[in-house]
């Protein structure tokens, strides 16, 4: 078995000199899981100015513990007058606090008699005030670049009053599906054929990955129409993506047609599910699109997608993030054990009070793809080892990106 590859190596050989892709301008509210192409800076204090987390009244805190006039009310939205002598500022949360004053005390906590209050004595100064510049100071770095713009992000450019942000340009991923027995939804089903679940699933894993799918179609059985259909694949995206047909030792087409067009490798994984996988090349002139053969068994493809088309979405994005599936250790509900291959099993997580215990799906089998759907995470066994219930594993969490 020294044939068999590792994920890692595998993985190397694919990530090598891909280099991230261009960038384009687009406004914040399309920008929504894209990736910043470079750190946006603030040009704003957030908040603006000092201003008052209460409902109640701003007054020097050196006046705390007398009575005070009442001199005037403000609202979030209004700014006030400077402080006179002996008074304070029925103020609003949200409301700017004028000068004069330092803290701010809750009108809960404020005895009140006609226009006039007192506060208890031992107000320290900047109570209940949220500091201008508090969240973010001008000129700070407000996002890294390289980072999914996600809810808070959102929000903070919107902080700054910024309307557009420059990210990457999404990878262009072409997704072609072989085998003869496959059908697509909306045609009858014949004797022997089945339908092309690989296309619908893979297509939304690689939008969750940043990518834009512009090109699905089934790879005609012949090698003229093979060679075609890759190569005009290949100029229009970043990468193919083809499902089925890499079985080691098969005589099929797109093998044939990859190795024509540009270069392949055909390899043996060291994991169950998903052991055949082809990667390649084909160049287009000065540029040239990735090519990644996954299985077709749906949960291989599932598996490789995850292992394998995240990464590379990571790296032509500059998206550091989607390198690495997050891991996390789990207490084993089961028993298995390994041979030469790895085993990457779909697991339920649960979350309790002792800790996280990994429930594993019973049929793993690699066909079998309603295993994946409640699936959390892939706990990796690695290659020949004995996993006892109550065992810890690890687990790569996939309820990301
Ligand atoms: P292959 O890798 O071509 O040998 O395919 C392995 C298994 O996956 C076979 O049982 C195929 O019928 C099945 N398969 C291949 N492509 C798809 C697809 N797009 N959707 C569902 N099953 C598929
Ligand atoms: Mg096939």
């Amino acid at each position: 078995m020294a044939d068999l590859k590792p994920v890692e190596a595998a993985l190397a050989a694919l990530l090598e000199g891909v280099q991230p892709l261009g960038s384009e301008r687009i406004p914040c509210d399309r920008a929504a899981g894209r990736i910043l192409a470079e750190p946006v800076a603030a040009s704003l204090d957030v908040p603006p100015f000092d201003n008052s987390a209460m409902d109640g009244y701003a007054l020097n805190h050196r006046d705390a513990g007398r009575w005070l006039r009442v001199s005037q009310r403000i609202a979030a939205g209004a700014t006030g007058e400077p402080l006179a002598a002996d008074s304070c500022a029925r103020i609003f949360t949200g409301g700017a606090i004028p000068a004069g004053a330092d803290c701010v005390v809750m009108q809960e906590s404020v005895e009140i008699d006609g226009d006039r209050v007192r506060v208890p004595a031992g107000i320290p100064a900047g109570d209940n005030i949220r500091r201008r510049g508090r969240d973010v100071a001008a000129g700070s770095e407000l996002l890294p670049s390289g980072e999914p713009l996600e809810a808070a992000a959102l929000g903070h450019l919107a902080g700054q009053g910024i309307t557009e942000v420059t990210v990457r340009r999404r990878p262009r991923v072409a997704l072609l599906s072989t085998g003869d027995e496959i059908v697509d939804p909306g045609h009858p089903l014949g004797p022997g054929q089945i339908y092309n679940s690989n296309r619908p699933m893979l297509k939304r894993l690689l939008e969750q990955f940043g990518a834009e799918v512009v090109r699905v179609a089934a790879i005609p059985d012949d090698a003229e129409g093979t060679r075609l259909a890759l190569a005009t694949a290949a100029r229009e995206t970043d990468v193919v993506v083809t499902t089925g047909g890499v079985s080691v030792g098969e005589e099929d087409h797109v093998r044939a047609a990859v190795e024509a067009l540009g270069e392949l490798d055909l390899w043996r994984l060291a994991i169950r599910p998903g052991k055949p996988l082809a990667l390649g090349r084909l160049p287009d002139g000065e540029r040239e699109a990735r090519f990644v053969g996954l299985p077709g068994n749906p949960v291989s493809g599932f598996v490789g997608a995850w292992l394998f088309l995240r990464p590379l979405m990571g790296a032509l994005l500059g998206a550091p993030s989607l390198a690495e599936l997050p891991g996390l250790a789990a207490r084993a509900d089961f028993a298995t054990r390994t041979g030469p291959r790895a085993h990457y099993m779909r697991v339920r997580l649960e979350f309790g009070p002792e800790g996280i215990t990994a429930h594993a799906f019973r049929d793993q089998n690699s066909g079998v793809l309603s295993s994946c759907i409640a699936a959390d995470a892939l706990a990796v066994i690695p290659p020949n080892r004995e996993v006892a219930p109550g065992d810890s594993v690890n687990c790569l969490w996939l309820r990301g990106a």
